[in-house]
């Protein structure tokens, strides 16, 4: 293992960061905020805490925080950090997402966490004390998270001068993130010699990356899924050896190109065998992944693990792996020219996650990812002309196209009243702001004044889940029936707790509505829809009790169609959010049979999201009650085709229609 130890140094030192590593230092030492920008493997995130922590910014009890916008990213980083540095993850470097804090307080010296983590923590520790320096990285991404973050941070230096912010970025935006950080006129002056300077500091770190030929398509495609899986089988026949990476936009996409390309790959002959398909994204957990590969090596293992020989790597992947994760032996980049994205229309109140184009910014990014080891290809499923004059230059800040809800409750927590005159990287529009504090008022949450109500606003703002369902898990501490909602929070809390496996949708439905109906009667017959008209979320109480009942067991899960690992996961958060009522004083108590209260407890916190069935049409056509839009039951509920008159949802997705997913019957008062 010396060796291999060894090796490990030697790649640390090939990194471009490595030749910045004292000037970084020196940057630290001397400025408030650095920002660093570097293209993606130049090893911002792996090298810089480590080099902060030889500095000795970690002594005397303090530490150092490197915040990441997803969770995934988070994960993968700090144990490969770690692994680097020859320690336990959990020890001196550890992580913290939101349910699952893997660290030793006094032990830990490097810290990697979501910025959502980070904010949470300032509840507690509004000046973030015990950190000596944080690192905000993949700025550029401009998260909603990271925005509020980097506005707080800037408020806290003024009161912790010695606090070092470092700011790192993958593109030149970084630019406009120092104006930010510049302080005004009025800050200006007198103290301007005094270490820190308050000045921020900018330095590159420039890698080396190799040229990569752009191909464009010749006509502008229909099915860019299709047409994905058809250009890497093309590479892979035609092209010299190099693993692919292929930019879809989520779950769903990637699942599917990725059944299709296995199948390809194993219809084929010879020429087009070797491919390992390897699908990556958040939320994939392992079960899934030891059932794609039908073995048991984590995906996460392969994808960062060298290429077996006579294989080509396909990794399928979100835009995680645009700046997020670095990928070795990438030397083909299939890129689709979509991503999933928020967009929130203020006036119908709807949070859209829809598939939309990349920015010029992204699609140079992706490419960049096929230069690293050689000269690379990147095939982009989209014309020249449209690159060229249609493609918007820039993505809009997360900020401008978000729901502010639950930004807006935690800067009243934090005790940040005037909330339109913060200072923002970048001002949200004022109708999503108004509608925010509206919703937030109609909670309870928010007093005539926008202040924080007490007890329920600073509940539910301490409560880690979104407004609307802390609400729901305090009324059901009134209701009775808070072991319930427990439960509840905590599956939807997890991407699915359904295993689904193409070619078996019928058995996974059937199975659903076996659950949807088992509190009535165990021997009830299926697809009687008087017995499922209870809804998803009661649903979930049956598959956690039968889960308890199987002795927590993966054979039962399996045979029902369940995820065990995310079970496993529930039960976690559910141990997790069960101590945080407790601390809130909720009272815990089961309702046993009485799901009348649990739709009450829903209600008290989704009233907003009530919908009452059309009358006089036919295909299950529902009307928001607050603004009137069109909505429709989402096909994997279990009151999919039941329609009953009045549902509240917890969720909408949008494809050919607005889908609400985890439904519930409601009883308007
Ligand atoms: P940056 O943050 O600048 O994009 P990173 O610090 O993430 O760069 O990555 C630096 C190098 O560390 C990469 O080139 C890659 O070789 C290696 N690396 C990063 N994460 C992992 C991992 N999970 N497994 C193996 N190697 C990794
Ligand atoms: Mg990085």
């Amino acid at each position: 293992t010396f060796g291999f130890a060894n090796n490990l140094q030697n790649q640390r030192q090939r990194l471009p960061v490595y030749k910045r590593k004292d000037a970084i230092l020196f940057l630290v030492e001397n400025y408030a905020t650095t920002i660093i920008v570097g293209e993606t493997g130049s090893g911002k995130t792996t090298q810089i805490p480590q080099y902060l922590n030889e500095g000795g910014w970690s002594d005397d009890g303090h530490v150092i925080a490197c915040t990441q916008p997803r969770r995934l990213a988070v994960q993968s980083v700090a144990s490969r950090v770690a692994e680097e540095m020859g320690v336990k993850l959990g020890e001196e470097v550890g992580y913290v997402i939101r349910f699952e804090d893997v660290t030793t307080p006094g032990v830990t010296r490097v810290k990697f966490l979501t910025d959502g983590v980070l904010l949470r923590e300032m509840m507690d520790d509004p000046l973030l004390s015990k950190y000596s320096v944080i690192m905000v990285d993949e700025a550029h991404e401009r998260s909603i998270s990271t925005d509020v973050v980097l506005g707080l941070l800037k408020k806290i230096q003024r009161r912790r001068p010695e606090l070092r912010l470092i700011i790192s970025s993958a593109t030149i935006e970084a630019k406009s993130i120092a104006s930010f950080f510049r302080p005004s006129k009025k800050h200006r002056g007198a103290g301007d010699d005094v270490v820190p300077k308050r000045e921020p500091a900018i330095i590159s770190a420039e890698g080396r990356g190799f040229t990569v030929g752009i191909n464009y398509v010749q006509e502008p495609v229909a099915d860019y899924l299709q047409a994905a899986v058809s250009t890497v089988m093309l590479i892979h026949k035609q092209q010299a050896a190099g693993d692919i990476l292929v930019f879809l936009t989520g779950q769903d996409d990637i699942d599917a190109a990725a059944q299709l390309l296995n199948e390809e790959a194993q219809s084929s002959d010879r020429s087009t065998g070797g491919l390992l398909v390897l699908p990556l994204y958040s939320g994939l957990s392992r079960a899934d992944q030891a059932r794609i590969l039908s073995s048991s090596v984590t995906l996460q293992d392969l994808v960062f693990s060298p290429t077996p020989r006579g294989k080509r790597k396909v990794i399928i992947s979100t835009n995680i792996a645009e700046t997020s994760l670095t990928l070795e032996g990438i030397v083909y980049v299939v890129d689709s020219g979509f991503s999933k994205q928020r967009f929130y229309d203020p006036i119908s109140d709807i949070e859209n996650l829809v598939v939309a184009p990349i920015s010029k910014a992204s699609a140079r990014q992706r490419a960049g990812r096929a230069g690293r080891v050689r000269p690379g290809k990147c095939y982009r499923l989209y014309t020249e002309e449209y690159f060229v004059n249609e493609m918007p230059a820039e993505g809009i800040p997360e900020m401008q196209r978000s729901n502010l809800v639950s930004c807006v409750i935690q800067l009243k927590a934090l005790g940040i009243d005037n909330i339109l005159g913060f200072d923002w990287p970048a001002s949200p529009s004022p109708e999503a702001m108004i509608r925010a504090l509206e919703i937030l008022y109609s909670l309870g949450v928010l007093d005539d004044d926008a202040k924080l109500t007490s007890p329920t606003g600073f509940q539910v703002a301490e409560i880690p889940l979104d407004p609307m369902l802390s609400k729901a898990m305090l009324a059901s501490g009134e209701l009775g029936c808070s072991e319930e909602m427990l439960t509840i929070a905590a599956a939807l809390s997890v991407q699915s707790i359904w295993i689904s496996i193409r070619g078996a949708q019928k058995q996974l439905d059937e199975a659903r509505l076996r659950f949807a109906a088992a509190e009535v009667s165990p021997s009830a017959p299926l697809y009687s829809p008087m017995l499922r008209t209870q809804g998803d979320h009661v649903t979930f109480l049956n598959v956690y009790k039968g889960f308890l009942q199987s002795g927590k067991s993966s054979k039962w899960c399996h045979k029902n169609f369940v995820n065990y690992h995310a079970m496993k996961k529930v039960l976690e958060t559910r141990e997790q959010l069960k101590r945080t009522a407790q601390r809130l004083g909720i009272i815990l108590k089961s309702c046993d049979k009485d799901m009348q209260a649990v739709r009450k407890a829903i209600t008290a916190g989704f009233f907003a999201n009530a919908c009452h069935i059309e009358p006089y049409t036919h295909e299950g056509k529902f009307k928001t009650v607050r603004t009137s839009e069109d909505v429709y039951i989402h096909p994997s509920s279990v009151l999919f085709r039941v329609n009953p008159k009045w549902v509240v949802y917890h969720s909408l997705v949008s494809t050919d229609r607005r889908y609400m997913r985890n439904v519930v019957t409601i009883d308007p008062a």
